[in-house]
């Protein structure tokens, strides 16, 4: 009967002491970011590594297909920078930390950080999936990035997406934008008139209203989402490429009729 007893209380032991380790290391964990690193650090990067649902590595095209790409125009695809290839936060000389709307964590490891001429410290997220989407819709699209940052901030940033391979080459930046109520709108036509051949891909919707039969909109990349925007939108990207005129398809979205037309009365 003793030795019942004893073993119930150390059992109760082992289970309090168990309980309470687990509760201290989670606590500790938590404060110290040690969860946060290895989630958005380790599991993440792996996730995008591993993730099953990818396009076709290479073009596969049935004669009929490619017969078709002989008979429409390479088209050209603008893209926006921030937010929709990535997000970046600065932090200041101070310390000042960055915004939680654009981060769901600041233990988030960064892809690539720099000084900006005033000492700002800019830290550079990239949107999952980036490195494999601008090599797909490079093969099909003449690439423009199109940015309303500047020059000074943009560079070192596209310097380092482009890594050397040469598919980002022709920039735009704040100064080829128009200043619209301080706004700054980009508007694609100024830059290729030829609409039936352009797209913009943009997270603004105001910047998807200015060229609202040439835009395709994508959701603000949060860092630390588990985000694919990127990955579905091969597949339309791969379509409209064997199209006549891209507006045939993009202008039947309505939704960014309204603002448009309110900013050409
Ligand atoms: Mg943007």
């Amino acid at each position: 009967m003793e030795n019942k007893s004893d073993a119930h209380i150390i059992i109760t032991l082992i289970i309090t002491f168990s309980v309470s380790l687990f509760g201290i290391l989670w606590i500790s964990g938590t404060l110290l970011g040690v969860w946060d690193r290895f989630w958005y650090g380790i599991i993440r990067k792996l996730f995008c590594k591993y993730f099953i649902y990818k396009y076709m590595d290479t073009d596969n095209l049935t004669p009929v297909s490619k017969r078709r790409l002989t008979l429409v125009k390479k088209k050209t695809l603008f893209l926006d920078m921030d937010e929709t290839l990535l997000t970046s936060v600065m932090i200041k000389e101070d310390g000042t930390p960055p915004s939680t709307k654009k981060c769901r964590s600041k233990y988030v490891p960064c892809d690539f950080e720099f000084l900006l001429q005033d000492d700002t410290r800019v830290k550079v997220y990239k949107r999952p999936f980036l490195d494999y989407f601008l090599d797909r819709v490079s093969e099909w699209y003449n690439i423009i990035i199109f940015t309303a940052g500047t020059e000074a901030y943009a560079t070192p940033i596209l310097d380092y997406l482009d890594g050397g391979r040469n598919i980002l080459t022709r920039r735009l930046f704040r100064d080829s934008c128009v200043n619209v109520y301080g706004f700054n709108a980009k508007f694609v036509s100024l830059v290729c008139p030829d609409m039936a051949n352009v797209i913009l891909l943009d997270n603004s919707i105001s910047e998807c209203s200015f060229n609202v039969n040439n835009a395709i909109p994508i959701t603000d990349y949060v860092i630390g989402d588990w985000d694919t925007e990127l990955l579905k939108k091969l597949p339309f990207l791969d379509a409209l490429r064997f199209v006549q005129d891209v507006r045939s398809i993009l202008k039947r979205c309505k939704v960014l009729n309204a603002p448009s037309s309110f900013i050409e009365l």
